[in-house]
């Protein structure tokens, strides 16, 4: 469920970034708005919180880059994709989000971790993407857009279902590509955008600037490899998100890519997110998306 400005949610409930925004007092873009729970992955209310690392330890250790500091972005779109804020430099050690208990943490996080470890620190890669790789290197950089989302400075646009459905699969709405990037300053980057472009009929266009503002797209590098989560809101659906020059691995298509075939691009912003919404009047469903 996708909630716009939802009055029920009192302000002091709602996240940082929303509170520091409503005090400003200006417009502010369709968001999911809900009050911050205990965990973000999970509908438990009480319990132990812990400290989920929004890059692992084991994958920080394997790029010796505990120490790597990091300056997170949003680029805004309305403003011509600048910066539109930065948040205080830190080590990428300290880098993690405090709002997820303990069970999601060492349950299906701690796995997913285990899984993704041999797909992420292999060298060199080659030959096929298996569709099992497909998915867990899927879903891991999934969990981390969703783990940014959450706990950096940009408006919350994953559900609570999508977010919950992490813990046993790859929720409806997502779409996950791959490339590369030439250009490596320090081991990590990231960004939050929203899509660069919107192809759509021009009788649809009145409801496309929430649609746009509501899809989220980030940009995860790590070494040379970059991955590209896009979330799309009802009506669209996840084929609809173009990412030109970038290897889609999720939705999983029927020719399973190689590693040589991931496109390699400039810098890890150097590639264009483009909405094709043509039919964005019909409904999005989880069986609509295309499993092999
Ligand atoms: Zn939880």
């Amino acid at each position: 469920m996708t909630e716009d400005q939802d009055p029920a949610v009192p302000d002091t409930e709602r996240r940082k970034y929303d509170r520091n925004l409503l005090e400003t007092g200006g417009r502010l873009a369709h968001r999911v708005v809900e009050p911050v729970p205990f965990c973000w992955f999970c509908d438990r209310t009480a319990g132990t919180r812990s400290k989920e690392h929004i890059f692992p330890q084991w994958l920080l250790r394997h790029h010796d880059a505990m120490d790597e500091r990091v300056h997170p972005i949003r680029i805004s779109i309305p403003l011509g994709g600048v910066v539109a804020s930065e948040r205080g430099e830190r080590p990428l050690r300290a880098h993690f989000n405090g709002e997820v208990c303990s069970n999601c943490n060492n349950g299906w996080m701690s796995a997913l971790e285990v899984a993704a470890t041999p797909i992420l620190t292999r060298d060199p890669r080659h030959r096929f993407i298996s569709s099992d790789d497909a998915l867990t290197l899927a879903r891991w950089f999934t969990k981390t857009a969703v783990n940014l989302n959450v706990s950096q400075p940009f408006r919350l646009l994953v559900d609570s279902e999508a977010r919950h459905g992490l813990a046993t699969g790859i929720p409806s709405g997502f779409a996950v590509h791959l490339f590369r990037s030439e250009r490596q300053n320090g081991v990590f980057d990231w960004v939050q955008k929203s899509p660069d472009l919107v192809v759509v009929p021009r009788d649809q266009l009145d409801g496309i600037k929430r649609l746009m503002e509501l899809t989220l797209v980030t940009h995860i590098r790590i070494g040379d490899l970059v991955g590209v989560v896009a979330y799309a809101p009802e009506p669209l659906r996840p084929e609809d998100i173009m990412v030109r020059d970038a290897v889609r691995i999720y939705p999983v298509s029927k020719d399973a890519p190689t590693w040589e075939s991931v496109p390699v691009r400039k810098d890890y912003l150097d590639i264009l997110t483009v909405v094709e919404a043509n039919d964005a009047g019909s409904t999005r469903s989880g069986a609509q998306i295309e499993e092999s």
